[in-house]
């Protein structure tokens, strides 16, 4: 590891204040303090977000769930809240990694991270979640732009995330054995706006599968994603699985989580 300074804060101004200066913001360190132990990255600054209190919670309004950046994949997971309004989100928040990745690991840093396996982006962008920042909202159409990038700026911290409730929903992922992150992942909503499906791990970064959606839509069924075809054209291919595999794995889970959506 290279040397850094470190700082922590108690608001979000003054943690803007010094990511303007250049420090680089630290949430649960999951990803960024093994990407420093190997010296792949080396922030001369950090700020950590931890001491934040206005970062960390759940909010519930009648039409919408809205997450803190800061707030914990194992408290989301536990949240009766999110298992009552939506209880996809909290089984997909329980399957992240291991006890110790979900006790550390927050919302904020896996859609700042935007990891093209990550499970969270496939959640926000199915459910047509709104990501909130110090600057402004963002549409989830909008925030991923493929591998680790999103549509955050220089100096921009994600304080939060809006979920609209939707009518069903339902997440499965085939896991990677040794990571637990999605060799494929996809998230199945039912929302007032209409059928929206998000694969993750399977390309570059998460996508909405439109097939998939337009045959959801005429049938919400498990039998509707038969006559799909997944083209594997642009699908990774690496050690870990072929792109054909990684089609047929978006099929196959693509009808358990409209069986999970439906159950
Ligand atoms: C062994 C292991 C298994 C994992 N398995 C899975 C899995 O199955 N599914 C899955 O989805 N994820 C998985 N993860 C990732 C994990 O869930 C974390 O979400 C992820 O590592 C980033 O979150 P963090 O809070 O640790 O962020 P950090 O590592 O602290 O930060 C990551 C990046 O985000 C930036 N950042 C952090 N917070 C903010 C913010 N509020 N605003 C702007 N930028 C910010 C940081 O500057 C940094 O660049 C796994 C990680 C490990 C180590």
């Amino acid at each position: 590891m290279y040397a850094f300074q470190y700082q922590q804060v108690k608001t979000v101004p003054e943690a803007t204040s010094l990511i303007a200066a250049g420090a680089q913001a630290l949430a649960g360190g999951q990803t960024m303090l093994a990407a420093m132990k190997q010296r792949l990255m080396g922030p001369e600054k950090l700020v950590d977000l931890a001491g934040i209190k206005d970062l960390v919670g759940i909010e519930v309004t009648p039409s919408s769930l809205v997450i803190k950046a800061m707030t914990t994949h194992q408290t989301v997971e536990l949240s009766g809240a999110v298992q009552q309004m939506i209880p996809s989100l909290a089984i997909l928040a329980g399957g992240i990694g291991d006890r110790q990745v979900r006790a550390l690991g927050t919302i904020g840093g896996s859609l700042a991270n935007n990891d093209p396996a990550a499970c969270y982006p496939s959640a926000v962008l199915a459910l047509g979640a709104t990501v909130m920042t110090n600057q402004r909202e963002i549409a989830a159409d909008e925030f991923f732009l493929g591998m680790y990038a999103t549509a955050l700026q220089e100096g921009e911290l994600i304080t939060g995330v809006r979920f609209p409730i939707p009518k069903r929903s339902g997440y499965a992922k085939f896991k990677q054995p040794a990571s637990r992150f999605a060799l494929v992942g996809v998230f199945v909503a039912q929302t007032e706006g209409g059928v929206r499906v998000a694969v993750t791990g399977a390309g570059n970064g998460v996508f909405r599968h439109l097939e998939l959606e337009h045959a959801l839509s005429q049938r919400f069924s498990p039998d509707s994603v038969e006559g799909v075809h997944i083209d594997p054209t642009e699908l990774n291919s690496d050690i870990h699985a072929s792109a054909l595999y990684r089609a047929n794995l978006v099929s196959v889970q693509a009808k358990e989580a409209v069986r999970r959506a439906l159950a």
